[in-house]
């Protein structure tokens, strides 16, 4: 069996934790598994380097540099330490030299005061960089022949769009190249033996060699990418939970774990907020029809999720709420849009050079405004440029709206069944929960709104509770 092993923050953030997610990954090397194994940079770290980057730009200090390359040192020095005692001089000098690269990066950033995408997208990489030696060295401790490869290395080709790379065809056969001989041991350093690669997730490499990374939570995407090119025959997605739930468990708390979804469900609820998987980590996988599991590093035992395209036993026409805080809305008004052809290429194409990603659309039927909904951290570039519509006469107003959130039920029953709308609105109209906007999603699998920021977290609970989410199907009443 081939199989793509992801490991995430939390599973990885410590030498205990380490120690675990190798003894899964031992399990499964010794009971003849071909493996490749994805790993996340320790649960903080990225954002910790993201913050100090940024920072710099308008410190008139270094101090936050030296704060961080110690806080960085002790932690993956105390868990390689507590990992892999025996390899801990040759990869501390591994480390070490990782930790100082970062600082003469961040040093140059503090002194020219530049931060470009491309430089964001490097030093952010260093997380998953610094961590990948330790989880190998845990193998190798436990006598697993192993060796650690940034994406890079491993051949994950992308984009150029920084920050938010997708995976480049052409990647497949550069993946296959680097990671068939290590895995089969046909052609390997140990000869004949399987070698389990350790490789960076989040990251990835554009054709001249420039690092990017595939947005918040990459390292999902990253296995799928590497999962498709090798033809893997399952990914399995080990994370802090026992699998994907009904609604995030942090806010609902008698969430429920949803034993199988369909692909194009897992794509729906990580687009519109469910953090446990990237949205765009079920594509590649889907492409190649190969089945996802998602699990708990803390409780391998428990069964997790499983994704693919078969047919479900669970057949409820709503699986999931999501929950998304950090859009807003931006709202183009004005009598003069009514049968005027243009308006709407102009917000949309305007919106895309500006490189603002559109989550949601909504049209009045009167053709007197279009709503949209945004990433929060847009708004000021989607106003700036929809802004020569009023100065042109084209609309009267461009208003944005960041006290917002938005939510989203989801299901493929939904498509053919009547009466999830209906159902959603008057629970959330009895709850005393004013709707902003409504859209459905062509593919029928989700229906999502949106409603004032005070209010998403109440609309998930009075969801959950209408369509009785807490409880499977077969104790439905
Ligand atoms: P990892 O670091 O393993 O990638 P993440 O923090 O990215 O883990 O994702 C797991 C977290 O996603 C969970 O701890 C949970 O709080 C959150 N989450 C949000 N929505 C869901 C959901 N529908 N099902 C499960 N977890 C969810
Ligand atoms: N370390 C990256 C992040 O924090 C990627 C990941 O965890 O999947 O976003
Ligand atoms: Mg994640």
């Amino acid at each position: 069996m081939r199989r793509i092993m992801k490991f995430g923050g939390t599973s990885v953030a410590n030498a205990d934790v380490v120690c675990k997610a190798a003894e899964i990954i031992k399990q499964y090397h010794d009971a003849g598994d071909e493996l490749v194994v994805v790993v996340s940079a320790q649960r903080g770290v990225t954002d910790a380097i993201m913050k100090t980057a940024s920072e710099l730009l308008h410190r008139y200090d270094e101090k936050g540099i030296s704060e961080l390359l110690a806080d960085l040192s002790t932690r993956h020095l105390t868990a390689l330490k507590g990992a892999a005692p025996s390899h801990y001089e040759e990869v501390r000098i591994v480390i070490e030299h990782r930790i100082e690269n970062l600082g003469n990066l961040l040093r140059a950033i503090y002194y020219l005061k530049e931060l470009t995408p491309r430089s964001y997208d490097y030093v952010s990489s260093f997380g998953e960089r610094l961590n990948v030696p330790i989880i190998s060295a845990c193998l190798c401790e436990m006598g697993v022949p192993s060796t650690a490869l940034d994406a890079c290395q491993a051949g994950v080709l992308t984009t150029r769009s920084h920050g938010d790379a997708v995976a480049l065809p052409a990647g497949e056969e550069r993946i296959r190249d680097h990671l068939l001989p290590l895995i089969t041991g046909k052609g390997g350093k140990t000869g004949e033996n399987p070698i389990v690669p350790v490789i960076t997730g989040f990251m990835g490499c554009t054709e001249d060699g420039a690092v990017t990374t595939l947005g918040r939570g990459g390292s999902d995407y990253s296995a799928s990418i590497i999962g498709a090119a090798l033809d893997a025959d399952e990914i399995w997605i080990w994370t802090d939970v026992d699998g994907i739930m009904t609604t995030d468990p942090r806010l609902v708390e008698n969430a429920r774990v949803i034993e199988e979804l369909s692909y194009i469900e897992v794509m729906e609820l990580s687009y519109f907020g469910a953090k446990v998987m990237h949205s765009r980590s079920i594509e590649p996988a889907m492409q190649k029809s190969i089945p996802v599991f998602v699990k708990n590093t803390f409780h391998p035992d428990a069964l997790g999720t499983v994704i693919s395209a078969g047919n479900h036993r669970d057949t409820r026409v709503v699986k999931a709420i999501t929950y998304i805080e950090k859009v807003a809305t931006v709202t183009v008004a004005g009598a003069q849009m009514i049968g005027r052809p243009g308006v709407a290429k102009f917000i949309f194409s305007s919106l895309a050079e500006a490189q603002v990603n559109v989550m949601m659309i909504s049209q009045g039927s009167s053709e007197a405004n279009i709503t949209i909904v945004i990433d929060e951290d847009q708004a000021e570039r989607a106003k700036e440029c929809l802004f020569p519509l009023t100065q042109q006469c084209m609309v009267r107003e461009v208003l944005v709206d960041r006290n917002v959130c938005a939510v989203a039920v989801v299901g493929s029953g939904m498509s053919g069944a009547h009466g999830t709308a209906g159902r959603t609105f008057s629970a959330l109209g009895s709850a005393g929960i004013n709707v902003m906007m409504i859209s459905q999603g062509s593919s029928e699998v989700n229906i999502s709104f949106v409603v004032q920021g005070d209010q998403g977290a109440h609309a998930v609970h009075v969801l959950h509770e209408e369509f009785e989410l807490a409880h499977a199907e077969g104790e439905i009443r």
